[in-house]
């Protein structure tokens, strides 16, 4: 073929590639122009998966009618003259690309006015090419509606997922915006049903209230920090989740920089992740909200088509004010300090100074249930205590060890327990570290001897003396069960004879429902309730129900999330949720049955040695180490 240059509609379609991947990006690129024009008030519709059909609206400026043409023509912008405007960017927008992207590849409506005309201006245009022109009368402000995407461009079209992914795409991205801009009132509605409804009143808890529900918005803690001026500015404001509050799935991290939403992801990501350091368990995520804000001139905003990640001047200084910021929120807020290593342990307050103590032990103050133990019994095993509300004397902190083995990560802290306490790692007074019984494959059998602390139990083996974390033991084996009759194609479910009532933040609620199919195949069996409620009439037999509601929010977490995930990740997602929320929880008294009956289950378990968050469900003390520890060997 000769060299020829590619025609106009051709070129906008290869270029729309860049700006429009997904209905989610026109409506992040249509609510940045919004945003742009000083709107006060938001409605995002999606229709079909936003494939058929996205309109959004709002109350700014308008489009006056002499440049609605403009606005649809390539790098025609109302928002940057020159090359250096870019360091002084008080927009979102600037590339000018947005609306000619979207018009090449879809049939657009733009009705839009400006508060000084008499009517407005309504423009149709198709593959973009202009259909027709008409005035319009209408209220000040501009809808653009997009419809039929792809519909020219069958290849990309293909390429999109299912209407339902699409769906939580949008809510997505219709959330974020709606955190970045609490003093904006948005309404979302997904096939008609409304979706997110927010206040407009400045107050970002407001937004959070909406997005994640009171109970858990009313836990989050503030963060607010500044530091340096002009071109060394930074600010971070926000709210973060205490370490008792978290996430099966990263979605709910939501970071802004100077007003935009950047993916929470590389440094800027990992910097947060980092201040929580040793709080979280293993695949648990905070939810965080954080607006940092810098000099427009120290941010480079221009470094992705789709204006998803900056790179700051001073990434350095920027990163560590965040890290500051999260950390002395969370000392703040709990009373924790989240050191992680004794560099960082140097930068904490006086009071969660890192100081060598007198070796833990187990005290009186450990509640016994239907447990040999007497209330005398003195262990000093270098096994942590549980985290509160057993609460024992202060212990001394000392860095951890490998999280997955240390001692630290065996029970006590609870999922959705209390956060663990001041001192997560008592200085063990023994030269070996704990052997990890996760290298050893099989169980061997098991006496029961006690329960302490009412969380852990003791039994006695040939090869030592074993503590067993019981929620986690559980958990493993619940997971298995539910595995096997995954395999075999059905869980068992229990029919609610009375059907109850879960409440919960809208946006979950409708990707619940939306996904009934789905949800049936693990035993639950919902229906609409009134806004934000769902009726749940039938559940997975292994559920405990008064935790149905926080294992449906975790679904609905990893539904948001589900994005990029397969099958499988759904699969896991569903096995490790559920086999979490079963009845056997820490702080429960056990029966000595309970006990045996547990373990000989635990014993029956391909991988009884840990949960399925991959912590350790027991830990072993040989002969050989009770010995070391009494003096009668060294
Ligand atoms: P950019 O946002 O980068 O300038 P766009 O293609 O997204 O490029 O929009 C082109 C122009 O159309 C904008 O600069 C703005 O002047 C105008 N415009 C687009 N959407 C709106 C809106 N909702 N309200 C007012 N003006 C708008
Ligand atoms: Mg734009």
């Amino acid at each position: 073929m000769p060299i020829q240059i590619l025609s106009p509609t051709v070129a906008a379609q290869i270029a729309a590639g860049e700006v429009v991947e997904r209905p989610a990006s026109v409506v992040k690129e249509l609510l940045d122009n919004a945003l742009d024009a000083g709107a006060t008030r938001i409605t995002v519709e999606a229709r079909g998966g936003g494939i058929r059909e996205v309109r959004v609206q709002d109350d700014g400026s308008g489009i006056a009618a002499d440049e609605v043409e403009l606005a649809f023509e390539r790098h025609a912008t109302s928002k940057l003259a020159h090359a250096s405007d870019l360091w002084a960017l008080q927009t979102l927008g600037f590339r000018g690309e947005a609306l000619p992207s979207i018009a090449s590849v879809a049939q657009i409506i733009c009705i839009t006015r400006t508060a000084t005309e008499e009517v407005g201006t309504e423009l149709r245009i198709a593959g973009g090419t202009i259909q027709e022109r008409l005035p319009r009368g209408c209220s000040p402000g501009t809808s653009i509606t997009v419809r039929n995407l792809f519909y020219n461009t069958p290849v990309r079209r293909e390429y999109l997922r299912s209407e339902s992914t699409e769906m939580v795409a949008i809510t997505q991205v219709v959330q974020h915006t709606a955190l970045a801009n609490p003093h904006v009132r948005f309404t979302l509605l997904l096939d008609g049903r409304l979706a997110l409804q927010t206040n407009g009143s400045g107050d970002l808890r407001d937004v959070v209230v909406d997005i994640y529900g009171l109970e858990t918005a009313r836990q989050l803690l503030p963060v607010h920090a500044e530091y340096g001026a002009d071109m060394d500015a930074v600010q971070v404001r926000g709210l973060i989740s205490p370490p008792s509050v978290t996430r099966g799935a990263r979605t709910a991290m939501h970071l802004m920089v100077n007003r935009r939403v950047v993916q929470a992801r590389g440094a800027l990501a990992a910097v947060v992740s980092e201040a929580y350091h040793t709080m979280l368990m293993k695949g648990r995520h905070p939810i965080v909200v954080l607006a940092v804000d810098v000099h427009p001139a120290a941010v480079d905003v221009n470094i992705h088509p789709t204006k998803a990640e900056v790179k700051f001047r001073n990434p350095q200084r920027v990163l560590s004010v965040i890290g500051r910021a999260v950390r002395d929120a969370l000392v703040e807020g709990t009373g924790v300090a989240p050191w992680s290593d004794p560099a960082h342990a140097s930068e904490l307050p006086r009071r969660f100074e890192v100081r060598p103590a007198p070796p833990a032990s187990l005290r009186s103050a450990w509640g016994v249930g239907d447990s040999v133990w007497t209330t005398q019994s003195r262990w000093d095993v270098g096994v942590p205590p549980p985290a509160t509300p057993l609460g024992p004397e202060p212990q001394a902190a000392l860095p951890a060890p490998e999280p997955a083995t240390s001692p630290a990560s065996v029970g006590g802290a609870d999922v959705d327990g209390p956060p663990p306490s001041a001192a997560p790692v008592v200085a063990t007074p023994t030269p070996d570290p704990l052997p990890n019984p996760a290298h050893l494959s099989h169980l061997p059998p098991l006496r029961v001897i006690g329960q302490v602390g009412l969380t852990y139990i003791v039994a006695e083996s040939p090869e030592g003396m074993y503590l067993i974390d019981q929620h986690a033991a559980h958990e493993r084996i619940t997971y298995e069960r539910l595995m096997q009759q995954r395999g075999q194609g059905m869980i068992e479910a229990q029919e609610l004879l009375m059907p109850i009532t879960v409440e919960l933040p809208p946006a979950a609620a409708e990707l619940l429902l939306h996904a009934g199919e789905q949800l049936r195949e693990w035993g639950f069996s919902l229906d609409a309730w009134g806004e934000g409620k769902v009726r749940l009439r039938a559940a997975p037999a292994t559920l405990a129900l008064e935790q149905a509601q926080q294992a449906l929010l975790e679904i609905a977490d990893y539904l948001n999330g589900q994005g990029g995930s397969t099958p499988d990740d759904w699969r896991e997602a569903m096995l490790t949720t559920l086999a979490c929320h079963t009845s056997v929880r820490a702080g429960r008294v056990l029966s000595v049955a309970e006990m045996r009956e547990l373990l000989l289950a635990l014993e029956r378990c391909t991988s009884p040695r840990t949960c399925p968050h991959g912590r350790p469900t027991m830990v072993l003390l040989t002969p050989g180490q009770l010995e070391r520890q009494f003096g009668r060997r060294v």
